[in-house]
């Protein structure tokens, strides 16, 4: 018997026995109707990777990704609305209204990478549909899926994985990760995200894989330790963080929080995953400015013996502990600037004078700020009077406004 062609011979008896399961009412129409423009022209498309994993899960997928046998030239070509990007991999985005519809074309695992003369890796080498499928993460991100003819292709057990809440490389861990050490932020995202387990294959070769994060260019390390904490699951990726020493990697003041602090930080972080819940947006900013505030406060506390204004032992406290945390984990600029007015302002919402209620209100920062000094408050380190009256003034019109701001004179 031919062996190369047992995983075929697998996927087509596993769809004779398992007819699919999934929910095409959380495929989104523009999704569909890019694969069955593709596929009118002869070409083979699949929605593929989170999709099919969340729909599975019975999440609504957040965005959806196609692959397809054409390249991306051909791709622009069918679709008026599109344009192609990406300088590692060529990718085409097929706009439609607001979504964006990420289309891209089978590639082979890279092999052999090659240097490019501006440095950039060479590893955008077309394949088999197989070939891209065996060049995915895990295999809950390998489920492909046909929405015109209702076919789930599965060549790794992806699906079953997916039931059982398993996060498992396809392939060899030890190679997997040697060959992108993303993967290993991507498998704690995914268990922390999804709340799965660790396959214990994969799990064994975490730890003594962590090294080989330092090999990853910053910006994207960077962007995956955003996801973690802007995805909606930030309390569960804390605890992780913890778990895995990545807090004492990159963010080591998270693992000297006193209980008050803590119990901050979690609140916040509740309050972030909250928020994406209901479908609204967190700033990197105020992320970061939750994790250091102890920090700062800290130091600001401990400067006003020396300086002869608080904002002043603040502005000192802010620049010390963002110049500490850029020698461990740089942070990007503007979301520097974000965060230090994020505390700056926090000394303000002391002061109920007309004119500097007014002034705070209006700042463009004033609603992230006002957000982290309510939590301030619930945690128990800020004037429950003073939030109240605050919560009052933003949450009524202007005519009660000025009633308020007479009250206090
Ligand atoms: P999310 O919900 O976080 O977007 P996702 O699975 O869609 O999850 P993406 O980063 O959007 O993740 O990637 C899309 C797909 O590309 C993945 O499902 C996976 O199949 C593949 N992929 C992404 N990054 C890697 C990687 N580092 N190695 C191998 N495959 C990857
Ligand atoms: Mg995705």
């Amino acid at each position: 018997m031919n062996l190369n062609a047992l995983p075929c011979l697998f996927r087509k008896i596993n769809q004779l026995v398992n007819p699919t399961r999934i929910n095409d009412h959380l495929i989104s129409e523009a999704a569909i109707n890019v694969v069955s423009q593709l596929q009118s022209n002869n070409y083979e498309a699949y929605i593929v990777g989170g999709a099919i994993r969340d729909i599975l899960l019975n999440y609504p997928p957040k965005d959806f990704d196609i692959a397809t046998n054409a390249k991306p030239e051909e791709v622009r070509k069918i679709f008026k609305h599109s344009r192609i990007i990406g300088r590692r991999f060529k990718l085409v985005h097929v706009i439609n209204k607001r979504e964006v519809i990420e289309v891209s074309t089978f590639r082979t695992a890279p092999l052999e990478k090659i240097h490019m003369k501006n440095g950039i890796l060479k590893d955008n080498e077309y394949g088999s549909m197989d070939e891209d499928i065996k060049r995915r993460d895990f295999t809950i991100n390998a489920l492909y899926y046909d929405p015109i003819n209702k076919k789930l292709i599965d060549t790794y057990g992806g699906e079953g994985d997916v039931r059982n809440r398993k996060v498992r490389l396809i392939g060899d861990p030890q190679k997997r990760f040697k060959e992108d050490p993303i993967r290993l932020l991507r498998a704690l995202r995914f268990s922390a995200k999804l709340d799965m387990k660790i396959h214990h294959e994969t799990l064994i070769q975490i730890k003594p894989s962590m090294k080989l994060l330092e090999t990853i260019p910053h910006s994207r390390l960077f962007d995956e330790i955003l996801k973690f904490f802007l995805s909606g699951h930030a309390r569960n990726s804390l605890q992780i963080f913890k778990e895995y020493n990545l807090t004492k990697k990159y963010l080591p003041s998270l693992d000297n929080l006193n209980a008050s602090f803590e119990k901050f930080v979690y609140m916040a972080l509740d309050n972030c995953d909250q928020r994406i819940a209901n479908n609204k947006h967190i700033s990197p900013g105020f992320i970061f400015s939750v994790f250091l505030w102890q920090d700062v406060f800290q130091l600001w506390k401990k400067n006003e013996i020396k300086y002869p204004h608080s904002s002043l032992a603040l502005n000192d406290a802010i620049e010390k502990v963002i110049s500490k945390q850029n020698k461990i984990f740089p942070i990007q600029k503007r979301f520097l600037i974000a965060m230090s007015e994020i505390w700056r302002l926090q000394i303000r919402f002391e002061n109920l004078s007309q004119k500097k209620v007014y002034r705070l209100f209006s700042h463009p920062r004033f609603r992230a700020a006002y957000d982290f000094m309510l939590i301030r408050s619930e945690s128990g380190q800020f004037n429950k009077n003073l939030s109240e009256w605050w919560r009052k003034f933003v949450e009524t019109d202007d005519v009660a406004r000025k009633k308020l701001i007479n009250k206090i004179k």
